[in-house]
């Protein structure tokens, strides 16, 4: 039946959204056959996390640019809403595609649609093999000298250190046979994945450029300028010392291998602050591993406690104007409502005011750490499906390798630490010092004993 197939080569993006090493779209090239590519927007599927508001304006952007670079090698992208199982299997049908090539994820639905994809294909004779594009490490390959998965970082990361090294980025192909044909595709526009009525994305746009070029600016820009500065000020919102990556990382518009070699060839002959930034830019890229590997093994992450003694936790009923009041960044802590208002304006937050908000949050607020990530979820550009559970489960202590429970951030104490100057919090807060900013909405010392009481509850249960 094979043999009847003469149609194209499908490369099917997902999380991938990328020319340069790209394994799928490579293999898509060796293949005898014309190459067309296609993106499918599936928030049907079961068990498949609908996209916030922030992801779906990243994600109109990054499909663009993508458009543009595969029209440069003369690939056509084919875009096509709907549950992937029936997207994938009819276009293939559709084309007579003789073979479909993709990159993996790694989300427990996500994983099983592609499972069942690929028999689907199979029987009806099309040829089908993915390929690691999105992690160094896959993640059933890192496991405890008994065999199981890791729960703890530090072991986790050695591990990975330790295994074969990841692969050098893949080149970037120059000319590719693109499909000819004609074949229905959607038009983006038509998604109206960007905001109109109201038109919320302004501070988004201005702070960022979707896309692989503007990856690659980044990464260059941080090796060459700031990663002297990353050890030591990547804790202080104020400074703009962190790689700015996470979001195309979470797209895939750069693979973590671009960015692990350029790191690799960023530190031949560093020394001094240069050599220490890179060595812990790179174990940050560790947490990101770990982040997928957890989540590999309990896909469950963003709605289960990953320790189920925290499924005792008494929350107490949620109190909607203090949730409120967190998500509009008008709390009265300067440091917490910096952070909030800093992702609501610009879909991202800094990592020190993320643990900071998360922990007060769930801490001081009491409030439901799964409320906190769904707001995450929503809000941010790089929102993603194993770091946003796995680090707000570690924040909250209910997570892998996560922070004790009693250490409960105070965030007049953060604010004193790590933006000495107030320069951060005046960024975020212009009515700081006026009649117009809020009374703090709590007591920090009061609602700390509180969580810590409600521990006690957990820690009983065990
Ligand atoms: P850099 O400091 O330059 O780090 C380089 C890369 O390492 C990042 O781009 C990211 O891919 C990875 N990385 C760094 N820290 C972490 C971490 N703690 N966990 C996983 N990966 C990490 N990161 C996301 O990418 N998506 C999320 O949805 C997300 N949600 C978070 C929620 C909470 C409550 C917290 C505390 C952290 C969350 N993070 C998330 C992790 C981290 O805050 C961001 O990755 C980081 O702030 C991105 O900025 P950067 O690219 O400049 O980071």
């Amino acid at each position: 039946m094979s043999d009847e197939r003469s149609g194209p080569s499908i490369v099917w993006f997902r999380e991938d959204l990328r020319v340069g090493d790209n394994p799928a779209l490579l293999a898509a090239r060796e293949h005898d056959r014309p190459v067309v590519a296609l993106y499918v927007l599936d928030e049907e599927s079961a068990g498949i996390r609908p996209l916030g508001g922030a992801a779906h304006w990243w994600l109109h952007g990054s499909l663009a640019s993508l458009t543009t670079d595969l029209e440069d090698l003369g690939v056509h992208l084919l875009l096509r809403r709907g549950p992937a199982e029936e997207v994938v299997t009819e276009l293939a049908d559709e084309l007579d595609a003789s073979a479909v090539f993709w990159n993996r994820r790694y989300g427990g639905a996500e994983r099983a649609i592609d499972t069942t994809i690929k028999t689907t294909l199979r029987d009806r004779g099309v040829e089908v093999a993915s390929f690691a594009a999105s992690l160094l490490f896959e993640p059933w390959t890192i496991q405890t000298g008994a065999g199981d998965p890791y729960s703890v970082y530090t072991p986790f990361w050695r591990a990975c250190l330790a295994a074969p090294p990841p692969r050098e980025p893949l080149p970037r192909p120059r000319t590719i046979d693109g499909w000819r044909g004609r074949a229905a595709c959607n038009d983006l526009a038509d998604w109206q994945l960007e905001p109109t009525h109201p038109d919320w994305a302004g501070g988004i746009r201005d702070e960022w450029e979707p896309g692989e070029a503007s990856a690659h600016r980044s990464l260059k820009r941080f090796l060459a300028e700031d990663v002297g500065d990353y050890d030591e000020g990547r804790d202080e919102p104020a400074q703009d010392s962190t790689s700015k990556l996470s979001p195309h990382l979470r797209w895939g518009e750069i693979s973590p291998n671009a960015v692990f070699a350029a790191a690799q060839e960023r530190r031949k002959g560093a020394r001094g602050s240069t050599a220490t930034g890179i060595s812990r830019f790179v174990s940050e890229l560790g947490w990101r591993e770990f982040a997928a590997h957890v989540l590999f093994h309990a896909p469950d992450l963003a709605t289960k406690n990953w320790r189920s003694e925290f499924d005792a936790f008494p929350w107490p009923p949620l109190h909607r104007s203090a949730l409120e009041a967190w998500q509009q960044g008008r709390t009265g802590y300067p440091m917490v409502d910096a952070g909030m208002r800093e992702l609501w304006a610009t879909g991202y937050m800094h990592n020190r005011v993320r643990m900071i908000t998360a922990s007060f949050l769930t801490k001081n607020l009491l409030i439901d750490w799964r409320l906190g990530e769904q707001w995450f979820w929503d809000t941010l550009v790089d929102g993603d499906g194993a770091s946003n559970p796995f680090n707000w489960q570690w924040v909250a202590g209910s997570g892998a390798d996560a922070a004790p429970y009693f250490r409960v951030f105070n965030p007049e104490l953060q604010a004193k630490k790590f933006d000495p100057h107030g320069e951060y919090v005046r960024r975020w807060i212009p009515e700081i010092g006026t009649d117009d900013y809020p009374e703090p909405i709590v007591d920090l010392a009061e609602t700390r004993r509180a969580a810590l009481a409600a521990y006690d509850v957990v820690k009983r249960s065990r």
